[in-house]
């Protein structure tokens, strides 16, 4: 079976800001932000993959482009075995959802919740609503006809989750689905995304910058650094022996016992309008080599993951 996610040299360039007249007459060249460049993932029907990087390095943009919201500007896109051209958008779109960080704005606020639910069905159908509810734990009685500001934020994001499942897509990527949430609801959450995977028969790509919410949801993790894979693999592997001198680094800002608290990574994340050349970490790399400056390291194999970085080359 082809895997249900491909992507090959995916790329995503935004203008930095839209040129005017007088920009054209002065001859201001534009500027382009890189949000995702050249990106190969693959994720296999029913598994998690869960995509890690720090804010403005890309993550929110990839996930958009797997389920359409966005259209590539180079590279291409393979779903279930498909490649995906503006004529196959109608088909994909049938198979795929998207749950957004904050559901007090992803959601329309002067819709009620059935008519929320139901707007990716493109009519309203009381049944399929009933069940969507009942299966993210909402009481249709109680709940189908009030408004988003009428539920606590754990009852809005169950909302946005019965939107997403509605149609009975393959596939959903969940876009730090619970880091609105306090703790014991971010567990409630993501033990309900648990149980959905394995009802509906899911997978997922759990889009994230917390470590440890990464670690318990995923099988597989690709660290992304400033539009770019750096490493990807077996969750365990990756998080128990980190490759890549940036994984590495986010390792370190997991809190541990006897360190309780978060120590985000030293340095900061590049622009993406103007990325260093060479290894795009090479600012932070505390093992940085000549070639790094010069050279894009390449994402390939070694031992049962992929890396990119001139550490791991021949
Ligand atoms: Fe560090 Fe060089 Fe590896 Fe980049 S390629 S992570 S700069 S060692």
């Amino acid at each position: 079976m082809p895997p249900i996610v491909k992507t090959v040299n995916l790329r995503k360039y935004y203008l930095a800001y839209k040129m005017g007249l007088l920009d054209r007459l002065f001859g201001k060249k534009p500027a382009w932000v890189r949000a995702v460049d050249n990106v190969n993932i693959e994720i296999e029907e029913g598994e998690t993959l869960g995509l890690i990087g720090e804010s403005g390095s890309g993550k929110t943009t990839l996930g958009k482009l797997l389920v359409t919201l966005e259209r590539p500007d180079g590279g291409e896109y393979y779903f279930m075995g498909e490649k995906v051209t503006e004529d196959k958008i109608p088909w994909v779109r049938q198979q795929v959802a998207m749950v957004f960080q904050n559901p007090y704005s992803s959601l329309n606020p002067r819709l009620t919740v059935k008519e929320i639910i139901s707007e990716p069905l493109g009519h309203f159908d009381e049944d399929r609503v009933r069940e969507a509810m009942e299966m993210v734990g909402l009481n249709y009685r109680e709940h189908s006809n009030k408004r988003p500001r009428e539920l606590s934020g754990g009852q809005v994001q169950r909302v946005a989750v019965a939107r997403a499942i509605v149609k009975r897509p393959r596939f959903i990527v969940l876009d730090e689905p619970t880091s609105a949430l306090d703790a014991s609801l971010q567990a409630q959450v993501l033990n309900l995304l648990m149980d959905l995977k394995e009802q509906l028969g899911l997978t997922y790509l759990f889009i994230t910058h917390n470590i440890a919410i990464a670690y318990y949801i995923s099988d597989r993790v690709a660290i992304m650094y400033a539009g770019k894979i750096v490493e990807m693999g077996n969750v365990d592997e990756v998080f128990k022996k980190p490759m890549h001198p940036y994984t590495q680094l986010l390792m370190k800002s997991v809190p541990t016992i006897g360190r309780k608290e978060l120590e985000p990574p030293t340095g900061e994340v590049p622009s993406l309008v103007n990325p260093p050349p060479g290894c795009r970490f090479h600012p932070r790399c505390p093992y940085i080599m000549s070639v790094c400056k010069e050279k894009e390291p390449p994402l390939i194999n070694v031992n049962n993951r992929q890396v990119a970085c001139w550490l791991y080359q021949q």
